[in-house]
């Protein structure tokens, strides 16, 4: 088998067990890797209905076939795994080079069973595989975890991926991060994670990948590459300005969230833009493995010395729509958020959400016991309740919960910005439709990056589309994107190859790497059972499409008050019912058994 290895690492943390499977090249064909191998495995191992902080739930870590090979952006890892804020599958893309590692450390994934009495960590040196006691870790912040390892085990090379106290004290929106900055975020991983007592994963890894035909491996990826610098946005905007480039260009379009989406327009955007955090802040740009595109930021601020991003997604959640200015402290926040392990999105979102309670009269001074008052814009809220959602401490606790939990406790759950209990990232829908029909309809809740409609509805990829177009072409669009996304994810790729790469280059990256002879529609049929698979899983685990594939009555029901967008709403009753007849599925949204016949999936029903 070329690409990927056939090789599972099981780690059962109750009977401290390891043990290799293997896999045949079938399982490739139907799955690809990473996140769709994910998924089969969790369909085929493990109730869905089971507690995702239980021993019950897997932890799936997860390379693709492109992972650790010189494909552009071929770094990057998922995790898998029952998330313990939505209920439902995560599944999580990071970059970094902790991804790369595994994968050269000869393993495909790492499957975390069972749940360990006291902290331990995991060392994969190739075929040398042994857990450690981790008493000492515990509690500590990412870059301490990262150094202590490192020197105990006398590596300076190893890469590690980890919880900080979040994770450890089971934040339902904690990250598991890599290589101390980066993030596989959304849905609460890293709780997971915490809740089996595995502190941290250290890896190293001296293997090459093994690819079919390395010579006409190496002049596509180079081709590709070339596509991706020549494009003005995966060559230009993301390497000059990072992800924060669209700031300005998400506030001029009139869908940058502003104070719990009260509005789609902040009138600070331009002080917390990437041009604004080049001119301040900016020390160098930061790739990760294999990528030639580099929207990661190095920056340094005198509070926190050195550190890195923050994120475009980051600004908006601390900034924005918190109401709040002040770049530095969004900055400063965002190197904490890292240190302690929690997804900035659900961070800012929840406390937005508390905020718009404590602007409404739900949320009362006395029930902040003594934590500073939750007006917009206030900075002070940031640098004091971060360290009580982490230590769930006073009114930190209930934040902690995450924003769905909190609005429900004060009987307010309209002012949850968030689809199936996760909070939204930066796009007012009421500014892009079927971005919103996305959040709608995402197997992970209310997320962005696996189905990206801002590309077509507002920076023109593949082509441009009027983002309040509703038509089957608009919907058409959106399957595409979910299916090719799952396809992205799965061969261990960043989204942000489309700033340059279309869906067929990702068919010749893959066949030259594996070895296969497979045509476009073939792999995005992949994407199509991947994505099947998800919500099979979602429906097994309680989900109820009608009540749950759906948005906050804010952007239903309110117009948008300002902008370019003044007097939209999201007109999702006219797009469901077509997107589930489009996908095969029955009006209340389910998986008839021809459709799972044909993706092949009728074992999982
Ligand atoms: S584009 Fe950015 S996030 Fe993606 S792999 Fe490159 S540096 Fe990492």
């Amino acid at each position: 088998m070329y690409g990927n290895w056939g090789k599972i690492l099981r780690v059962n943390l109750t009977e401290k067990e390891i043990k290799v499977d293997t896999y045949e090249e079938e399982v490739a064909r139907k799955w690809l890797g990473s996140r769709g191998l994910g998924i089969y495995l969790l369909l085929k191992e493990m109730d869905p209905k089971v507690d995702p902080l239980g021993p019950e739930n897997k932890l799936i870590i997860a390379a693709g076939p492109l992972t650790g090979t010189p494909a552009p952006t071929g770094g990057r890892y998922n995790v898998i795994t029952k998330s313990p804020l939505t209920g439902y599958i995560t599944f999580s893309n990071s970059g970094g080079y902790f991804g790369a590692e595994l994968k050269k450390a000869g393993y495909d994934a790492i499957v975390v069973e069972g749940a360990s009495d006291k902290p331990v960590y995991l060392y994969i040196n190739d075929e040398h595989v042994e857990l450690r006691d981790a008493s000492h870790l515990w509690g500590k912040k990412m870059s301490e975890t990262e150094a202590i390892i490192k020197k105990e085990l006398n590596e300076e090379h190893l890469r590690v991926a980890g919880i900080g106290p979040a994770g450890e004290n089971l934040v339902r929106f904690a990250n598991i991060m890599n290589d101390v900055h980066r993030a596989a975020g959304r849905g609460g991983p890293g709780a997971v994670m915490g809740s089996k007592k595995l502190k941290a994963i250290a890896v190293k890894g001296s293997k090459e990948i093994p690819v079919a035909d390395k010579n006409k491996f190496m002049n596509v990826v180079r081709e590709k590459v070339n596509k991706i610098r020549n494009d003005p946005v995966g060559g230009g905007g993301l390497p000059k300005y990072g992800t924060a480039v669209l700031v300005n260009i998400i506030n001029e379009n009139g869908l940058y969230p502003t104070r719990n989406f009260q509005t789609g327009v902040f009138q600070y955007a331009y002080e917390q833009s990437g041009e604004a955090l080049a001119e301040k802040y900016l020390v160098r740009n930061n790739p990760c493995f294999a990528c030639p595109i580099g929207c990661g930021r190095v920056t340094k601020l005198p509070t926190v010395g050195q550190t890195e991003g923050p994120e475009y997604e980051t600004i908006y959640a601390l900034g924005s729509t918190l109401g709040i200015n002040d770049l530095a402290t969004i900055v400063e926040t965002n190197h904490l958020a890292d240190e302690y392990g929690l997804d900035t999105i659900s961070l800012g979102g929840t406390i937005a959400t508390a905020m718009e309670l404590y602007e409404k009269g739900y949320i009362k001074e006395e029930d902040l016991q003594k934590g500073p008052p939750l007006r917009w814009g206030n900075t002070e809220v940031l640098h004091y309740y971060i360290e009580k959602i982490v230590k769930k401490e006073g009114f930190g606790k209930e934040l902690a919960e995450g924003g769905y939990r909190l609005a429900k406790k004060y009987n307010a759950e309209q002012y949850f910005m968030g689809v199936k209990k996760l909070e939204l990232p930066a796009y007012d829908p009421r500014g892009a439709e079927g971005h919103g029909l996305g959040y709608a309809t995402n197997n992970r809740g209310g997320c962005h990056v696996k189905n990206y409609m801002i590309s077509p509805e507002i920076l023109g990829y593949p082509y441009k589309m009027d983002p309040h177009d509703i038509s089957d072409a608009k919907i058409n669009m959106l399957l595409l994107f979910q299916h090719l996304t799952a396809i992205i994810d799965s061969a261990g790729l960043c989204l942000f190859t489309t700033f340059g790469l279309g869906a067929d280059d990702y068919t010749d990256l893959l066949n030259a790497a594996l070895g296969w002879n497979l045509k476009t529609e073939d792999y995005l049929k992949i994407g199509e059972r991947i994505w099947n698979a998800e919500r099979l899983f979602n429906l097994k685990a309680g989900l109820d499409p009608l009540k749950e594939d759906t948005l906050p009555k804010r952007f239903l029901e309110e117009p948008m008050p300002e902008g370019p967008n003044k007097g939209r709403v999201v007109r999702l009753k006219e797009m469901l019912p077509r997107y589930y007849k489009m996908r095969g599925w029955t009006e209340d949204g389910r998986i008839p058994r021809e459709k799972l016949k044909e993706l092949e999936l009728e074992q999982f029903a």
